[in-house]
């Protein structure tokens, strides 16, 4: 059962706790942006009506296969999630770019320093990777969080990465900004409440085979842990279609901003798997009301590795980063891009030259 208390004083929420708990639950205090709930989790058929009717009580909920803290109707004005300069979910919009995998200190920091300076919003960079093979390049671990931390800091940019297992949180929380949940661990309980606990914002990436539902229960199980700093990242769900590596849900879109009060931001890189599809797509999306975008971007994808298929060349970071703002006009968003952009995109081997990007490997 989840209760809004419409009083807090002490007195009042230990009234409540203690009600909740002779019924046999397991309650924890939530404190929320949106209001100060009682989760009482473990019930199997609760007397919602005895609580409702308790001073202090604004309503209780029975608590069952769908999302509450999370619904649209908790938050009907959206939430906001704070990450470095910009509100996610207001009105202007994140551009997160990085690479898919940390990979050097040459590499990180070219791309940190580029993308900074054609308006990325947030720095997003791999140490702990999740490979279909493991035979594949696995992450740098933690070095890589670090290394992406320096980066980021030396760029003025917050930054992103992601965390595979629980026990990599307390390690990585002091370097990153943001913790991702990539797709094939969107629905892992565990690591769900440990990114909760951890109270710093989560990306959380759809499952490449989660109905929309599942994913905000997803997040449901963030927010019971009293955090609500979730960004739901739709990024491409599997389908028939082989032409691409997955299919970019843009229904998504809409249907979880009708779903859900956090905000919604879409990844072309994986959603499509092909250099040639990200623009596009991006711009579709933020057309569709996205509150931001994350796109891989790789000084020399060539040699990236992995997803070096899907990642933007840096001047390509740059055209897009222009594209998207008229679109974003458009539908009455911003993007806040730097008013002096330093290079044009025939300037790429000086920008290479100047960001120190030898290329090495
Ligand atoms: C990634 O972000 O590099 C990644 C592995 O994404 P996903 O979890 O969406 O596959
Ligand atoms: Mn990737």
């Amino acid at each position: 059962m989840i209760v809004k208390m419409s009083q807090l004083d002490a007195e009042t929420l230990q009234t409540v706790t203690a009600a909740l708990e002779a019924m046999g639950g397991e309650v924890r205090c939530l404190r929320l942006p949106f209001g100060c709930f009682l989760a009482a989790l473990g019930l199997a058929d609760p007397p919602v009506g005895t609580i409702q009717a308790m001073a202090g009580v604004e309503w209780a909920k029975a608590a069952g296969s769908k999302p509450i803290l999370a619904s649209r109707e908790l938050n009907p004005q959206g939430s906001r999630v704070p990450l470095g300069n910009l509100e996610i979910g207001g009105e202007a919009l994140a551009l997160v770019a990085g690479p898919c995998s940390v990979e050097d200190r040459e590499q990180i920091f070219s791309t940190a320093r580029f993308v900074a300076a054609y308006g990325a919003t947030a720095l997003r960079g791999g140490a702990y990777k999740p490979r279909t093979s493991p035979y594949a390049f696995q992450g740098l671990g933690q070095p890589g969080v670090e290394l992406l931390r320096e980066a980021g800091d030396a760029a003025g940019l917050p930054v992103i990465s992601e965390v595979m297992d629980p026990g990599d949180v307390e390690a990585m929380a002091p370097f990153v900004d943001c913790f991702q949940i990539g797709a094939r661990n969107m629905s892992n309980g565990p690591l769900l409440k440990a990114v909760g606990k951890a109270g710093k914002p989560v990306l959380l990436k759809r499952g490449p085979s989660a109905t929309l539902a599942e994913f905000v229960l997803a997040a449901e199980y963030i927010l019971l842990e009293g955090n609500a700093q979730v960004i739901l990242c739709e990024r491409g769900i599997r389908t028939f279609e082989t032409a691409t590596r997955n299919t970019l849900d843009l229904n998504a879109i809409p249907v979880l901003k009708s779903m859900t009060h956090l905000p919604v931001v879409v990844d072309p890189s994986h959603g499509t798997g092909r250099r040639d599809a990200v623009a596009p797509m991006a711009r579709a999306a933020v057309a569709a009301g996205a509150d931001g975008i994350v796109v891989e971007v790789h000084p020399d994808p060539s040699r990236a590795l992995s997803d070096g298929d899907q990642s933007l060349h840096l001047p390509e970071f740059r055209r897009l980063a222009e594209e998207l703002r008229p679109v974003a006009e458009a539908v009455g968003r911003r993007l806040d891009l730097p008013e002096t952009l330093p290079f044009a995109p025939n300037q790429v081997p000086l920008i290479r030259r100047a960001l120190g990007w030898g290329g090495s490997r």
